[in-house]
């Protein structure tokens, strides 16, 4: 496949996983095949896009002069020229990030790419829609973060941890819902757990706005 639906590409600070405050390219491609009930991208999640060739995608992304480039969505691993895109922007020695669900088998990808799996928590209304064997193909270089709605997804997330033993294999990030579960309690949870887990804030929304689009 020779075309991606794409819902927008800029350049910003990334917010989230180990590498937020860097420079980063967003390639926010369209479509998503879960509904979770905190998204904050629903725009991009149900809509459709705009056909990009992969060189014109290539050309935009190559024009910001940044080597970080995160690949997100919706979920972009469900458009078939996802494949082609990441192995494009690893070839060109771009630094990749994948943002995904982990409804798509990872192993079909390039695993250059750094993997940040979202493993929907139960207050995501998508639990069990999770595929358990890609936690088996994450490498060191991959994350796998939680979305914590409230203190029975934090104690549900930190059994997963406990039970995959996660944290051993690659980071694990824990990121409060916005206006659901405030930063500091989430960081008192972490810290009267005995799970080794990373308080994951989104930076943008503190930078932009917790409204701000396209940033
Ligand atoms: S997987 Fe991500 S983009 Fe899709 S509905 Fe859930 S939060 Fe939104």
């Amino acid at each position: 496949m020779n075309s991606l639906y794409v819902f927008e590409i800029y350049p910003s600070i990334q917010g989230e996983s180990t590498h937020a405050g860097r420079k980063c390219v967003f390639i926010r491609l369209a479509g998503c095949n879960l509904a979770c009930s905190y998204c904050d991208s629903t725009e991009a999640a149900t809509g459709q896009g705009v056909e990009m060739t992969l060189d014109a995608v290539m050309g935009k992304v190559g024009g910001y002069d940044i080597g970080l480039v995160e690949v997100t969505g919706g979920e972009p691993l469900i458009q078939p020229g996802a494949g082609a895109l990441l192995e494009r922007l690893c070839d060109a020695g771009f630094e990749t990030l994948v943002e995904t669900n982990g409804t798509v088998d990872i192993t079909r990808f390039d695993r250059r790419a750094k993997f940040i799996m979202d493993i929907k928590t139960p207050g995501s209304g998508a639990e069990g829609r999770f595929l358990e064997r890609n936690l088996e193909a994450l490498a060191t270089h991959d994350e796998v973060k939680f979305v914590i709605t409230g203190r029975g997804d934090f104690e549900w997330a930190a059994n997963q941890v406990a039970r995959w033993n996660l944290s051993k294999e690659v980071v694990a990030l824990f990121s409060p819902v916005h206006g659901k579960v405030a930063p500091k309690e989430l960081a008192q949870w972490l810290l009267e757990s005995g799970i080794e887990g990373r308080l994951n804030l989104q930076l943008h929304k503190i930078i932009w706005g917790a409204d701000a689009t396209g940033v």
